[in-house]
């Protein structure tokens, strides 16, 4: 079958791979209807050394079930299904918390030995606690906005719901790719009553209007912390939803927070050390937020994305398919694209 690797920085290439089989009763094989390119794939994309071997990428698929594990239940041939952005079992302790990022017997997709999702197909570990099962035909129009459930959308969520957003809440989201965009349909789904998009893409900050910004600023740094606080009567706003992950954008985040308020971060963190200095601490601000448990944010999900009351896959602009799968990688990094969708 075919499949994505990354050999450097700039270097993607599709490739012939062994075929996605059955290897524990546990598994699944999935054949790939859409996958994606995720914005956390463009860290690699742009930084990874050149080596002679190859890592499998994509962890963002939806597909239909081609075959199953004899210890697998629940699914069959033929379901259409979606996986979250790391697999797990679903039934250890911290998966029962709703942390399945932590799974004890889950991993990633890519890992050694794992099929990423930027493929044909992929075997599936862990296939019962991993896949959902959705309502839908192979050629639903409803592929794209499914397949955010696989992590843009979950992401976005989880961004709003540790940071405590709520009716009466006022938010600001850091950011307007594809998870800024979505953790502002998450705050509006929440019932947030004023969402602040900061964003510079004109295109981008339109949908997040669409998706529920009630207001958006083009200015970054101090002059953006200064339009938010202008904006809100001087205070801030009770969450920030950092949606980046670099050092300016969480910077960013401690200056339009409102004291007592909390700022969560689920862009990846390109930084090590968390700039909360004495006065973050005068002012009682939370610093939540982490990778997204998207399993456990499914089932919520589902139902507004079925019944379109919510329509996610709008961030989808741009189709290529898997021989081309580079070519959306580089429309990503250049910013001619807001998110690459792959149909093998
Ligand atoms: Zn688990």
């Amino acid at each position: 079958m075919r499949a994505t690797l990354i050999y450097g920085a700039g270097d993607v290439r599709v490739e012939d791979v062994p075929d996605a089989r059955l290897r524990e009763p546990t598994d699944a094989v999935v054949r790939v209807l859409r996958s994606c390119v995720c914005g956390s794939d463009l860290w690699p994309f742009g930084s990874r050394p050149a080596s002679a071997h190859g890592d499998r990428m994509g962890h963002e698929f939806l597909g239909v079930v081609e075959e199953v594990g004899s210890a697998v239940s629940g699914l069959t041939a033929g379901d259409v299904v979606v996986a979250p952005f790391v697999w797990a079992d679903n039934t250890c302790d911290f998966c029962a918390e709703g942390l399945q990022t932590s799974c004890r017997h889950g991993g990633n997709w890519g890992a050694p030995d794992v099929d990423g999702g930027q493929g044909e197909a992929v075997r599936v570990p862990q296939a019962q606690g991993t896949l959902v099962r959705l309502p839908v035909a192979e050629d639903s129009a409803l592929l794209p906005s499914l397949l955010t459930l696989s992590d843009v959308l979950p992401t976005g969520h989880h961004c709003a719901v540790t940071a405590g957003v709520g009716p009466r809440t006022t938010v600001t989201v850091i950011g307007d790719g594809a998870v800024g965009l979505s953790a502002v349909l998450a705050a509006k789904r929440l019932g947030a009553e004023r969402i602040l998009l900061m964003g510079r893409h004109a295109d981008r900050t339109d949908l997040g209007r669409e998706f529920g910004a009630t207001d958006v600023v083009a200015e970054r740094g101090a002059a953006g912390v200064e339009r938010v606080r202008e904006l809100t009567g001087g205070d801030g706003t009770h969450a920030v939803l950092e949606c980046v992950g670099t050092l300016p954008a969480i910077e960013t985040a401690f200056g339009v927070v409102r004291d007592g308020g909390a700022v969560s971060r689920v862009g990846v963190p390109q930084y090590s050390e968390v700039p909360m200095d004495f006065g973050v601490f005068l002012r009682n601000v939370t610093l939540t937020g982490g990778v997204a448990p998207a399993r456990a944010y499914i089932d919520e999900l589902l139902p507004a994305v079925l019944d379109g009351v919510i329509q996610p896959g709008k961030v989808f602009d741009r189709t290529v398919s898997l021989d081309k799968v580079a070519d959306g990688y580089r429309a990503m990094a250049d910013r001619t694209a807001l998110k690459v969708l792959v149909q093998p």
